[in-house]
């Protein structure tokens, strides 16, 4: 069905993009693998979590969570069960996908920047992509990563630890 709008402009009112937003925070402590965005990031120290604790998957899968009006990822997968120890986080992003196609949905797109002073991210970005897009079945086109860093502020700065953000765009039937 065509619906006219104001503007003149016309649009099939058969899907709405839905958008989501996700952030998520992980303690950096010695002896732990460091995880970002599915792929494993040699480094002195990694992220303390009860799953791979990749900070830029986790953000992905609660901006993917939001866009379908679904409880967050600590709501999925309980950090109390012990089924979830050291999981890799790609589990997550693959069950948040399969949500979305079981409310007859499709990701249109992720976006997520990680917020780390250390080490360089760039070089990692193309295989980050792919990891994303395989755990969600989307194109990797359709994901975005950055990386910034806190400019030496705060408990980022400091690399007491790193954060991710992400958005995520789905469309749903009207
Ligand atoms: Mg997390």
């Amino acid at each position: 069905m065509v619906r006219a709008w104001p503007s003149g402009v016309c649009a099939y009112n058969s899907a709405v993009v839905h958008t989501g937003i996700g952030y998520d925070v992980h303690r950096l402590v010695e002896g732990r693998p460091l995880w970002l965005g599915g792929v494993e990031i040699a480094h002195e120290k990694g992220l303390e979590g009860h799953s791979d604790a990749d900070v830029l998957m986790h953000a992905i899968c609660d901006a993917v969570l939001g866009a379908i009006g679904h409880g967050d990822i600590g709501s999925l997968f309980p950090p109390s069960e012990p089924q979830w120890k050291d999981a890799p986080s790609r589990i997550f992003l693959e069950k948040a996908a399969k949500l979305v196609k079981e409310a007859a949905g499709s990701i249109v797109n992720v976006d997520a920047t990680l917020i780390a002073e250390v080490p360089k991210i760039l070089p990692h970005v193309p295989a980050m992509k792919v990891a994303v897009a395989q755990a969600l079945a989307i194109p990797t086109d359709r994901v975005g990563i950055k990386a910034t860093t806190n400019e030496l502020l705060g408990f980022l700065g400091r690399g007491e630890g790193m954060a991710g953000m992400a958005v995520a765009g789905v469309n749903l039937p009207d």
